[in-house]
């Protein structure tokens, strides 16, 4: 399908879930996070519909993302469950890795591709700190075990302050080199202040190019990151959310006051 800029667009990202078992510093607040309510978020069945109504409108990437997609229950059911849907040709997932040792092998054999996992130091101490606790090993495990699914390519998000000089992401760089993976740098954006720039060795930030519609975790259908539009497809229904979603795609992005990275999905 085509937007009023005759931007092609085919790929969806859905935000299965609000949460997460990380709290990194520049996407959630350490405590006091208001959490959407179970039965706000979009059940398997809605989600797979959504997808099956997307792809004859011209979707046919899919990305799962959070939060943290790997904490949501039975997450490898619902890969499964849109890998069937006929037309869809890539399902792609982005995660912080935490579970993805356990969950790499299921995951793929229920019809993931390839996983983009984020990694903005390999610093064990400096990991923790950003994280907010969370454990590098876990992390560098899941790489590993990505690779042995099968998952391909295994892509690594890193986000930097200014440039990819910094010394975490040079280190990160290598990292990448050694162990034959992607690096992504995605430069901190806020979404409030509608500070947002293009990401380095992906496509993300370059809106000439987009080719995306976003899914939040409790069914809002939001044409772009930063802004505030947002259509519910419980109440308009599947196929009219879309259609508003792709006409009201903005030029260019402005500012989201609504949506946090944690609830839309980066
Ligand atoms: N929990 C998963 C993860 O961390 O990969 C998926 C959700 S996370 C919100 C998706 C991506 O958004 C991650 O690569 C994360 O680094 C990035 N992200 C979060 N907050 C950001 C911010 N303020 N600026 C730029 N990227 C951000
Ligand atoms: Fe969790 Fe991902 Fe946000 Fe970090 S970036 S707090 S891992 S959702």
């Amino acid at each position: 399908m085509l937007d009023r800029f005759n931007r092609k667009i085919n790929y969806l990202r859905i935000s299965v879930t609000d949460r997460c078992n990380l709290r990194c510093h520049y996407c959630m607040p350490a405590e006091g996070l208001c959490m959407l309510k179970h039965e706000d978020i979009l059940t398997f069945e809605e989600i797979q519909q959504i997808v099956a109504v997307s792809v004859p409108l011209g979707i046919d990437k899919i990305r799962l993302t959070g939060g943290e997609p790997l904490v949501r229950k039975d997450i490898v059911a619902l890969v499964g469950m849109i890998a069937e849907v006929p037309g869809v040709k890539d399902i792609a997932m982005t995660t912080n890795g935490i579970l993805l040792e356990k969950f790499a092998n299921p995951l793929y054999e229920a019809g993931l591709h390839r996983v983009n996992i984020s990694l903005d130091t390999v610093n064990p101490d400096k990991f923790r700190e950003v994280t907010r606790g969370g454990d590098i090993q876990k992390v560098f495990r899941g790489i590993e075990a990505a690779k042995k699914a099968g998952l391909s390519p295994v892509k690594i998000n890193c986000v930097i302050q200014s440039t990819a000089d910094e010394s975490d992401a040079m280190a990160v760089k290598h990292y990448c080199r050694q162990h034959d993976l992607e690096a992504r740098f995605i430069k901190q954006m806020d979404l409030q202040a509608g500070e947002f720039g293009i990401v380095d060795g992906g496509t993300g930030g370059d809106c000439r190019n987009c080719n995306r519609l976003r899914l939040t975790s409790d069914g809002k259908m939001k044409p772009c990151l930063f802004s505030d539009l947002e259509f519910d497809v419980r109440e308009l229904g599947i196929q009219k959310a879309i259609e508003l979603a792709l006409g009201h795609k903005p030029e260019k992005g402005s500012i989201n006051l609504k949506n946090c990275f944690h609830n839309i999905g980066g």
